[in-house]
């Protein structure tokens, strides 16, 4: 049998739209898009052109938004030289934050002493909006708010239009990293209030090495990259005009066909859900079940002498999933989201997370899979 790919808040397969215009782009822009011949210029068009639709896509103007090699850069950039360009020097975030936003902030208060004021989350990882405002009244220290719109291993959503209406009132500026949300909700930047958004191509069935940095007009940051003037000079280095062609591919396609594609996906979710509880009612699902993205499914399974070989039993077995977000050592790390909302030590949690490729036969296999550790029922 086919390979079952349930890792997609990791990465998703490129549809073959984007891969043809990709080959395309790769088989015809030899030009460098700041050569001034026509090599050159009809690559810089390419590039204008996508920045164009991507602009037009999440309602932003051209000139907000800044091509990256992806969102780790994004947030590297957005938390970075909102402290050394505009005057910030406190950061207020979560603990489940992505590491690139973690570590980003970590390393501007090692290296400047920026204050770090950590929300506290409830069980579920959700936030309290009171703490947030209380926080920010009480200051008048220049303060970033750095919440991610979804998260990647929960799939909790954030209240980030209620974020934004506190940082207006407070003149805070707020970062939103939307990785796993950009490609799979609407968002229109006039009424999503942020300062900054980070984006990644490879999470909405587009190029991996690539995404998007958008820096609401008025906000004007300098290079964290040194180099050519590329990025109307906020990042040095020739553009990847295939991965940027190809981004703007998968963001139409995925915007064309958002309804479309989300219905079968939750179809899948609520299906499997109902399937792993028919198996142990004492497996649950992780996070905010009220405001959750339909892509993500962490699964909280009891405890089992022999949990800890089950993602490599399921991958043995053709089914590919994760024990938390993508692990750069490729080991099974403890996750630092699990332990923020102080998920039992000796339960194990797989995250299963959907494309609109899956299928119901797929999640069915699956499940026969799990029966045999946890079904509760004796054959
Ligand atoms: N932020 C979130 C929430 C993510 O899920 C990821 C990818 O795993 C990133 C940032 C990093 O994005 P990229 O892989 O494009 O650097």
């Amino acid at each position: 049998m086919k390979r079952i790919y349930l890792d997609n808040a990791a990465s998703t397969p490129l549809t073959p739209e984007v891969v043809l215009a990709m080959q395309e782009a790769l088989a015809t822009y030899a030009g460098n898009p700041s050569s001034i011949h026509l090599e050159g210029r009809s690559a810089r068009a390419r590039i204008e052109e996508s920045r164009k639709r991507l602009a037009k896509l999440l309602n932003a103007s051209i000139g907000e938004i800044f091509f990256t090699s992806g969102g780790t850069e994004a947030n590297n950039t957005a938390i970075k030289c909102a402290v050394r360009d505009l005057g910030v020097r406190r950061i207020i975030s979560t603990a489940i934050e992505h590491h690139a936003v973690t570590h980003s902030i970590e390393s501007m208060h090692r290296e400047h002493g920026v204050e770090v004021v950590e929300l506290a989350l409830d069980s579920k990882g959700i936030i309290n909006l009171n703490e947030l405002e209380q926080l920010l009244s009480n200051s008048t220290t220049k303060t970033l708010v750095s919440i991610m719109h979804a998260n990647n291993e929960i799939g909790n959503i954030n209240p980030i239009d209620k974020i934004a209406q506190l940082c207006e009132q407070y003149q805070a500026l707020l970062h939103t990293d939307a990785v796993q949300t950009v490609g799979h909700l609407p968002i229109d930047l006039q009424t999503f209030k942020v300062h900054f958004l980070s984006a990644s191509a490879h999470k909405f069935h587009g190029p991996k090495g690539i995404g998007i940095l958008f820096v609401r007009q008025g906000n004007t940051i300098r290079p964290l990259i040194d180099g050519g003037g590329q990025e109307r000079n906020l990042r040095g280095g020739t553009e990847s005009i295939h991965n940027i062609i190809g981004m703007a591919v998968a963001m139409e396609s995925a915007i064309e066909e958002y309804t479309l594609r989300r219905t079968h996906i939750e179809y899948l979710k609520a299906y499997f859900i109902t399937k792993l509880q028919e198996l142990n009612p004492d497996i649950y699902i992780n996070g905010d079940h009220e405001n959750n993205l339909y892509t993500v499914l962490s699964v909280s399974f009891p405890p089992n002498p022999r949990a800890e070989l089950l993602l490599l039993q399921l991958d043995i077995s053709g089914i590919s999933a994760s024990g938390g977000s993508a692990c750069t050592s490729g080991a099974e790390a403890v996750s630092h989201v699990l332990s923020g909302i102080r998920h039992p030590e000796d339960r194990k949690t797989i995250r299963f997370s959907f494309s609109h490729l899956n299928t119901i036969e797929e999640i069915d296999h699956v499940i026969r899979h799990l029966a045999p550790w946890f079904s509760i029922v004796i054959a």
